[in-house]
């Protein structure tokens, strides 16, 4: 990597070796070379039409990440809110421009349907209750994109996928790292051949759930446990990054014996997959263990590994090859974007060409029955066969 101007001229040996007139003409000439570097060639067309978008659930996901998201958004505008807070709806509505005839509760959420100016609703609500403000949102004749995991069964799944199809909608599922181009980059090289035939990925994902109260720990609202909330990265990352659908699948689970927490959903599940190809995949949740978001694919030439690999913001990517053991493992830079800007302008590009979304319906469902089998093979300690 070059070093930046900004670098060079703090350098204490070459600040004693010139004047500081001449430093400061420098440091003038410096900047503006770089700053022409920097400048764009191509200037972006002005945003053409946005899309109405509903938020569903104003909590942490809604607040801090995708609010804000709209600001980065050439395809999507927000329009209207839900929620059961009327008062933290109000302070969100005057922030981000909504209009207060917009904001909608739990109860009066189907007149959504008279609103013409929402096109599509986001579903930001614990996992349990996807699968009705999704349904409720397509026979209001809206588009949806829903958070993940999709639902807590995949006959929910299905139900919601159904009601896209008879509404004439789209459904979305929000597999946000799908969108963002570091997990794009990660894809190609891990397909590409590149680093050989991949002969394992090794996927971890988990935080450490401290709130006993927070419904992430009650199996109606949440599904399950680690593995509905986080372990679903490693589960989607191992297919991403082979490419193949798993065909075995061996699981074990423990949770802490007398942890109030996991009276009803697991702490910590570890799982392997088997893929046709022969690629083994050896992943964990937990809500037990420090935060944790990384891949890795072994080739048979080479390595790719994303640590942190599915966060927000801050993901780094890194490789090697055989032959190049001498060397530093390669970083591998690549311009951060916005996910959740990506993810719903994809959807709202989805709509109005009438394509199908990168991440449908079916892809959520998919995960939802592959961790299905996992808690299967988890509890009969046997292999499933999917
Ligand atoms: P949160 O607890 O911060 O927010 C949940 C919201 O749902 C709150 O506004 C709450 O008031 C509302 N709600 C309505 N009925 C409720 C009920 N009966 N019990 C509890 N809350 C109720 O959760 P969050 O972190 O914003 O997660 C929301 C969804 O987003 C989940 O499905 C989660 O899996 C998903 N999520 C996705 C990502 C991602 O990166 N894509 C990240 C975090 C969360």
């Amino acid at each position: 990597m070059p070093e930046s101007p900004v670098k060079e001229i703090t350098r204490r040996g070459f600040i004693s070796k010139v004047g500081q007139g001449l430093v400061a003409a420098n440091v003038a000439g410096t900047f503006l070379k770089a700053a022409a570097a920097q400048e764009p060639t191509v200037v972006p067309d002005a945003p053409g039409k946005k899309l109405g978008w509903a938020i569903v659930g104003l909590g942490r996901l809604s607040i801090y990440e995708i609010l804000p998201a709209f600001a980065k958004c050439e395809k999507s505008k927000v329009v209207a809110l839900v929620s059961g807070h009327p008062d933290k709806a109000n302070k969100l509505a005057v922030r981000y421009g909504v209009n207060p005839k917009n904001i909608y509760n739990y109860q009066n959420y189907d007149s959504i349907r008279d609103n013409p100016e929402v096109d599509i609703i986001y579903i930001v609500l614990p996992n349990g209750m996807h699968a009705e403000y999704t349904i409720r949102g397509f026979q209001a004749g809206k588009h949806v994109l829903t958070e993940k995991p999709m639902a807590n069964t995949p006959a929910d799944c299905q139900q919601m996928i159904d009601a896209g199809r008879k509404a004439g909608k789209k459904l979305m599922v929000a597999y946000r790292c799908h969108y963002e181009p570091f997990t794009q980059e990660a894809i190609r090289i891990a397909r590409s051949g590149e680093l050989g035939p991949t002969q394992v990925i090794l996927a971890d994902a988990g935080w450490c759930a401290t709130d006993p109260t927070q419904w992430r720990l009650k199996k109606d609202l949440a599904g399950g446990g680690s593995l509905m909330d986080i372990g679903i990265y490693a589960l989607n990352a191992a297919r991403y990054l082979s490419g193949e659908e798993p065909t075995e699948i061996n699981a074990m689970v423990f949770s802490q014996p007398g942890d109030t927490r996991f009276k009803e959903v697991e702490e910590t599940i570890n799982f392997q997959m088997r893929f046709p190809s022969g690629i083994l995949a050896n992943c964990t949740s937990s809500y037990g263990y420090f935060q944790q978001s990384h891949f890795r694919v072994l080739g048979t030439n080479g390595y790719l590994e994303m640590d942190p690999g599915t966060w927000y913001r801050g993901n780094r990517m890194r490789r090697q090859h055989a032959g190049e053991e001498d060397k530093f493992t390669e970083e591998i830079e690549i311009p951060e974007r916005d996910h959740f800007a990506l993810e719903m302008d994809h959807m709202s590009e989805c709509a109005m060409q009438n394509k199908e979304p990168l991440t449908p319906g079916e892809e959520g469902l998919r995960d939802i029955k592959l961790m299905m089998a996992i808690y299967e093979a988890a509890r009969t300690g046997k292999t499933v066969r999917v």
